[in-house]
C-alpha cells in the first residue's frame, strides 16, 4: 500500500509534469477555448506542491484533501472545481490504507465527482473521455490482479487512447462547445491534462 508521503511524492511528480507540458496544454486551450488552461494547471499544482512542502499530512487521504483544496483556490475556470471535486471525491473514498482496492476506489469517486458537478457523460469532448476509460482499465487491472502500479500504468494507458478519441469530437460542455462543429479536429485540453496527471501518478507508484 501507499502512505502519505508517497502520496504527496506523486503528486510533486504530477507538478513537475504539468510544469513541463504548460506550453502544450496553452496551445491546445488556445486552439479551442480561452488558452489559460496549461497555466491555471500549472498555479495549482505548484500551490499544491508549496503547501506539501509546509506540511505533508498524516494520512494519504488528508493529502488527496489537501490537494483538493489548492486545486479549488488557484486554478479557477472549468477545471478547478472539477480536478478540486475529482481529489476530494477520491480523498473520501480512500478511508485509511491506501492499498490497490483503494487506488480503484479513489478512481471511480474522482469520475463520479466529475459528473455529478460537470454534467459531462462520454464523448462530450472533456476531461470525462480520458477518465471513463482509465477507471475501467483500472478496474480490469486490479480485478486481474495488478498492484497499484499496474493499476495506475493501465489507467494511464487508457486514458491516452481516450484524450486522443477527442481529436474527432465536437464539444458539447465547456468553453470549446462555443465552437459547435469547429472544435473537432482538436484534441481536448483537460482529457490531455488528466492523462497527463495519470502518467505521473502511475510513472511515481513504479
Ligand atoms: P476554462 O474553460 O474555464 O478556461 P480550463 O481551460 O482550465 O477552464 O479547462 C478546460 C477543460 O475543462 C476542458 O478542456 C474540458 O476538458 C474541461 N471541462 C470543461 N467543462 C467541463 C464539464 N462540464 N465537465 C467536464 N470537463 C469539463
Ligand atoms: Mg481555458
Ligand atoms: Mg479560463
Amino acid at each position: 500500500s501507499c502512505t502519505a508521503n508517497g502520496v504527496a511524492d506523486a503528486l510533486r511528480a504530477a507538478a513537475v509534469v504539468m510544469a513541463e507540458h504548460r506550453v502544450e496544454l496553452i496551445e491546445l486551450d488556445r486552439a479551442i477555448g480561452d488558452g489559460d488552461h496549461g497555466e491555471n494547471m500549472n498555479r495549482g499544482f505548484t500551490a499544491i506542491v508549496s503547501s506539501l512542502d509546509t506540511m505533508v499530512p498524516e494520512t494519504p487521504s488528508a493529502v488527496l484533501k489537501l490537494a483538493a483544496t489548492m486545486l479549488i483556490s488557484k486554478v479557477g475556470g472549468a477545471a478547478g472545481p472539477l480536478y478540486g471535486t475529482a481529489f476530494l471525491r477520491a480523498s473520501t473514498a480512500i478511508e485509511s490504507e491506501l492499498d490497490t482496492a483503494a487506488v480503484v476506489a479513489g478512481l471511480r469517486a474522482a469520475l463520479e465527482g466529475v459528473q455529478a458537478r460537470g454534467k459531462a457523460v462520454e464523448g462530450d469532448k472533456t476531461m470525462v473521455d480520458a477518465l471513463i476509460p482509465a477507471v475501467a482499465a483500472a478496474e480490469q487491472a486490479a480485478a486481474e490482479g495488478a498492484d497499484i502500479a499496474g493499476v495506475l500504468t493501465a489507467a494511464s494507458d487508457a486514458a491516452g487512447k481516450g484524450a486522443e478519441s477527442t481529436v474527432d469530437l465536437v464539444a458539447r460542455k465547456g468553453r470549446a462547445s462555443y465552437l459547435g462543429e469547429r472544435s473537432a479536429g482538436h484534441l481536448d485540453p483537460g482529457a490531455r491534462s488528466t492523462a497527463l496527471l495519470l502518467g505521473a501518478l502511475a510513472e511515481a507508484a513504479r
